[in-house]
């Protein structure tokens, strides 16, 4: 990569149009490419066809990205403005505050499919994240289903966020789609129209992750999960398998970094068997999909299927944790004895106020 780099300058004698553009971004450019060659590289080490490269014209570079430290957003008469080397002041408006304390360290300028552009931050802060509790007080195990989104050892029951409005327009306009002649100016319009719908189902799902994930993450000290490498969706039928794991993996992936971003610890634990084991004597028992509640012919303990999932799931997460800290965190203590009637909507309402605020309208039974 270093070389290639170096022969920037070289290049740009080659071709003038390079010299229009600020070496910073040519250089993203090249490592760019270069981190995609090894991942290409990676995946052919494992066995897979990966093909070969194509040259890509300019036209359809569709983000480059400005990697520098300390350039600032400049602020006139309200209007916020990106300064951009060699390109423009150009006026954005922000979705989100920037923090006081954070450094602007890389900005992506990107052409979404619907001809809107976005930037988008790297920023480093200034400030550590605050170290987890040596002893975690309020723990909470998550089991991420299929029927609702999570379920949790406090009673919180999530339903799938409801989207099903947006997938009609969607399908709607996809219908239209195929029906105009494909180049023509209709086309394209509708083309637009099609974009612009997926980009707000994305943006929705996206913003209920956010949502979902920033309330474990601030109002526990512990939060366990499945690990869901080790997981594998097995569970859900194969045509919504792809899309369920994916939010699955952006929800947990969300929950990491937020945990850490908040001072929780944030444990993923083996999976196997969080199901079919008793959270109340760990007796296991076979449990086939469709049995939605957990009844132990052994010490007749009975709730939820999720329930008693999350449950094993936390009582896993504390002690990995524990083995860790001097005093293991208070979880076979907490084990609830009446929950035989858990209720997703009754539980979210009775939940923190900005969680049912968030996500009253995801509730589905
Ligand atoms: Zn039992």
């Amino acid at each position: 990569m270093t070389t290639l780099r170096s022969e920037l300058p070289d290049l740009k004698e080659w071709w003038d149009g390079l010299s229009d553009v600020y070496s910073k971004v040519l250089q993203t450019v090249v490592e760019r490419l270069f981190d995609n060659l090894n991942e290409l590289a990676k995946l052919k080490e494992n066995g897979y066809d990966i093909g070969q490269l194509k040259w890509k014209p300019p036209r359809e570079f569709r983000s480059f990205t400005y990697s520098q430290s300390g350039f600032e957003l400049d602020k006139k008469g309200g209007q916020t403005v990106l300064p951009l080397s060699k390109l423009a002041n150009i006026p954005i408006r922000l979705h989100r505050a920037i923090p006081d304390e954070a450094t602007l360290k890389q900005v992506t300028i990107k052409k979404e499919p619907t001809g809107e552009w976005f930037a988008t931050f790297g920023v480093e802060m200034d400030h550590e994240p605050p170290e987890p509790p040596e002893k975690p007080e309020k723990c909470v195990g998550i089991d991420v289903g299929i029927l609702k989104y999570t379920h949790d050892t406090d009673g919180t029951a999530v339903g799938s966020f409801d989207l099903s409005d947006e997938r009609k327009r969607l399908e709607r306009e996809q219908r239209k789609l195929s029906r105009k002649q494909h180049g023509s100016n209709n086309y394209e319009k509708q083309r637009r129209r099609v974009a612009e719908c997926h980009a707000d189902l994305r943006r929705k799902r996206r913003d209920f992750l956010h949502k979902l994930s920033n309330y474990y993450a601030r109002e526990y000290d512990l939060v366990a999960v499945e690990d869901l490498d080790v997981k594998g969706i097995t569970e859900s039928p194969s045509d919504s398998r792809n899309t369920a794991s994916a939010a699955w993996r952006t929800f947990l992936s969300l929950l990491e970094y937020k945990c850490e971003r908040e001072g929780t610890h944030f444990v993923a634990v083996n999976p196997r068997g969080t199901t079919k084991e008793c959270a109340s004597c760990g007796v296991s028992t076979e449990k086939p999909l469709w049995v939605r509640e957990h009844s132990c012919p052994s010490c007749g303990f009975e709730v939820d299927r999720g329930a008693n999932a999350a449950w094993n799931i936390l009582s896993r997460g504390a002690k990995q944790v524990g083995e860790g800290l001097s005093e293991s965190p208070p979880v076979e203590t907490a084990l609830p004895t009446d929950t035989d009637s858990v209720s997703a909507k009754r539980v979210v309402e009775a939940g923190s106020p900005t969680l049912k605020e968030q996500t009253a309208s995801a509730v589905s039974e």
